[in-house]
């Protein structure tokens, strides 16, 4: 098992991608929080979730763009386990609008979520990894939108595009105390963000002609990777972008 006795905590993890890594480091020794946004039928899915895992973990509520419900769910993770080793962040919003119709709320909304997210979370665990003084692991999931452009979703590509910058300073400036940071960026996975396009034949079929290796990935096809990315066998990689992705990125505009 690659990850005994180590602690993480995977943001947006009671549904999709966040779920599978969640399932998945449990599974390699990993005491695991579930973070999930609370409310309705996300409550459920969370509990749900933490009764999957193969190790003890816990469902850990708090919208990530909250600094005050973040800095609460560290204390509770805390008070459970004692120390948090591995963070993901995974939590993630779209809005799709063109430019000229995006509001302010909309705006904020994604930006909170997937970016102001992702900092308040990384910081506050970074904050603790240095008092623990034994290093750690932070990987983002991102997506090849960090570097694509999309029309239809400025605020979510830029959100990204701040993920990937924010991975690369984190890393240089924590290279020194130990932290690795790294990103993941799926392609086209399928998970309930997609619920659209998977549910309609055609745009599924034509989201798949866009993907050299002929289908949807699968969240359990990012989970690999970040357990790689979360163990000791990563410990040389850090401020680098693993596109889990089919070869999405690479493919040439078909005429
Ligand atoms: P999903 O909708 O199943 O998961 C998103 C998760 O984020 C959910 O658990 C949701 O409850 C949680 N969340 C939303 N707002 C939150 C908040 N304020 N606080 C805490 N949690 C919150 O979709 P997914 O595909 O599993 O997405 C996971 C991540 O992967 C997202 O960051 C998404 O942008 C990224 N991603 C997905 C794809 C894809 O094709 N599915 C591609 C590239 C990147």
């Amino acid at each position: 098992m690659r990850l005994n006795g180590k602690v993480a905590l995977v943001t947006g993890a009671n549904s999709g991608i966040g779920q599978a890594i969640a399932q998945r480091f449990a599974a390699e020794g990993a005491h695991v929080a579930v973070n999930y946004l609370a409310g309705g039928s996300r409550d459920e899915a969370a509990k749900a979730t933490v009764a999957s895992l193969a190790t003890e973990g816990i469902g850990a509520p708090a919208d990530v763009s909250k600094r005050t419900d973040v800095e609460a769910m560290i204390n509770s993770i805390l008070e459970k386990f004692g120390k948090i080793d591995i963070v993901v962040n995974n939590a993630g919003v779209e809005v799709k609008k063109p430019f000229v119709d995006i509001t302010d709320e909309d705006w904020q909304f994604v930006i909170g979520v997937n970016l102001t997210g992702a900092f308040v979370v990384a910081q506050t665990v970074v904050r603790q990894m240095l008092k623990q003084g034994n290093g750690g692991k932070v990987i983002n999931i991102s997506s090849v939108h960090e570097d694509v452009p999309f029309p239809g979703y400025a605020p979510y590509c830029t959100s990204k595009g701040g993920m990937r910058m924010l991975m690369r300073n984190m890393a240089l400036e924590l290279a020194s105390v130990g932290i690795n940071v790294n990103n993941i960026a799926p392609g086209a996975i399928a998970t309930p963000i997609n619920q659209a396009v998977l549910n309609d034949p055609v745009a599924s079929a034509n989201a798949i002609s866009e993907i050299p290796w002929g289908r949807f990935g699968k969240p359990a096809d990012v989970a690999s990777v970040a357990v790689f990315l979360a163990s000791d066998e990563a410990g040389y990689v850090t401020g680098s972008t693993y596109y889990v992705d089919g070869g999405l990125v690479q493919q040439v505009t078909k005429y």
